[in-house]
């Protein structure tokens, strides 16, 4: 690849994550690339290559199953950029580029030099290159101190560049958390005062950036970080209004459902966005729920609606595909029809596609202290159960149900009212 782009005469270097994680002992997710050729010359170079992204004009190199971003260097939009103790000089480009009037760039697709390329990249240890012509690290900006150092520092002045880009706000949390690094003094001062700049970022590019901070392993160290910036009541504003400071309930319960998706994923086991959506946003909706419930609606109706309520008001902040929104609702559903196990539903309910999801999620309510009356208890009985054991465990839930034992007060409250047979009371 980059032996390709130099043999046809252009710089490359494979920069970002791959060369931080190479030299952090870490396996990288995948590689990025940096050069000199401009997209349409590097389309020249790979026959199997397609140009992307409208913000940022990027190339997709396939290589078999495997897709190798590559981009060409580009330079910083916004002129304020500082220089990092004098090496650096930078010039102002008007071609392609543009800012919004809160200085957020909507479009940076100005070509530059390799140096100007570094400057507009996030952290210093995001900014090392690597190249193929000598084998040899670039660090401009003192990113290989940093990697000893196990710091993220932002290039630049970090308020500045959190304006420019608040999905940097996101990296930053979501970098210290995967690499346990600590963030420089004056990149984590600006943090909090910039979370609500979240609020102007297009919902589709929120829900991409969500998928990265929680499904890499490291999604309960990332929430403890997102509260502490308070960027988690930017991001979910209905699960913060439902978690009230001593509500252990919330804390509990979100605290597992982050710990068992990033036990999953360390396993390597299969997860799904629908999951931990439902469980975020699941204080909320129970929340609301209890406040329908008052109305008198029908508990069905009102977990429907509460469901409703909360998924449209999340919309606003991130676009949930439907492809998760909709197991995300039947999850939610499921936990009422859990508890009505008479007859057949049960051996039902065990056949439905959101069984196993709606089960996991039931025990996280009961882990988290919620009182069901051993619901997942027999849940987890049941399904392990033989035929007869079933049969016991459906009498059990019989027996114990409110319409059997309505039935048997009704037979006795009848009883008493027979008149006395007068042969008996004799
Ligand atoms: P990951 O391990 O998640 O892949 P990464 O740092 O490689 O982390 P990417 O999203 O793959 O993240 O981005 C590749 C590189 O592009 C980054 O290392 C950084 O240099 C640059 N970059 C990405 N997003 C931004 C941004 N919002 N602002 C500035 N530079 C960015
Ligand atoms: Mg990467």
């Amino acid at each position: 690849m980059l032996y390709s782009l130099n043999e046809a005469g252009f710089e490359a270097f494979i920069v970002g994550g791959g060369v931080r994680d190479v030299l952090l002992g870490m396996e990288p997710k995948d590689f990025d690339v940096a050069t000199s050729a401009t997209p349409e010359e590097i389309r020249g170079v790979f026959r199997n290559s397609r140009i992307i992204g409208r913000r940022f004009r990027i190339v997709h190199v396939h290589f078999g199953r495997e897709i190798i971003e590559v981009s060409t260097f580009r330079a910083q939009t916004a002129d304020k950029i500082e220089i990092i103790e004098g090496k650096l000089t930078r010039q102002d480009h008007h071609i392609d580029a543009a800012q919004s009037s809160a200085g957020m760039i909507l479009r940076d697709n100005v070509y530059g030099t390799m140096e100007e390329d570094v400057l507009r990249r996030d952290f210093t240890v995001n900014a090392l290159y690597y190249t193929v012509r000598n084998f040899e690290v670039y660090d401009f900006v003192d990113g290989l101190a940093d990697i000893d150092r196990k710091c993220l520092r932002m290039i630049g002045d970090a308020g500045q560049r959190y304006r420019e880009d608040p999905v940097r706000v996101l990296r930053a949390i979501r970098l210290a958390a995967k690499l346990d690094f600590s963030i420089a003094p004056e990149t984590e001062l600006p943090l909090k005062p910039c979370a609500h700049l979240l609020t102007s970022i297009p919902p589709a590019r929120l829900f991409d950036e969500f998928l990265k901070l929680f499904f890499n392993g490291h999604g309960y160290r990332t929430w403890e970080l997102l509260n502490e910036y308070d960027v988690f009541r930017v991001l979910f504003p209905c699960t913060s209004e439902a978690f009230t400071g001593d509500d252990t309930y919330t804390r509990k319960f979100l605290a597992s459902a982050f710990h068992s998706t990033d036990n999953r994923i360390n396993e390597g086991l299969s997860i799904t966005p629908a999951f931990l959506l439902a469980a975020i946003m699941w204080p909320a909706v129970r929340n609301e729920m209890q406040i329908l419930a008052r109305t008198d609606m029908p508990a069905p109706q009102a977990m429907i609606e509460a469901g409703q309520n909360v998924l449209t008001r999340q919309l606003e902040m991130l676009s949930i595909p439907r492809r998760f929104s909709i197991p995300m609702r039947e999850i939610w559903d499921m936990q009422l029809k859990l508890q009505k196990r008479q007859g057949r539903r049960a051996e039902t309910l065990l056949g439905h596609k959101r069984f196993r999801a709606a089960y996991d999620f039931l025990l996280l309510r009961e882990a988290a202290g919620e009182e069901l009356d051993g619901l997942g208890k027999w849940w987890t009985e049941y399904q392990t159960a033989n035929p007869d054991q079933q049969a016991a465990l459906l009498d059990e839930v019989e027996k114990r149900s409110p319409r059997a034992k309505s039935r048997r007060r009704r037979v006795k409250s009848r009883r008493k009212n027979v008149t006395p047979n007068p042969a008996s009371s004799e």
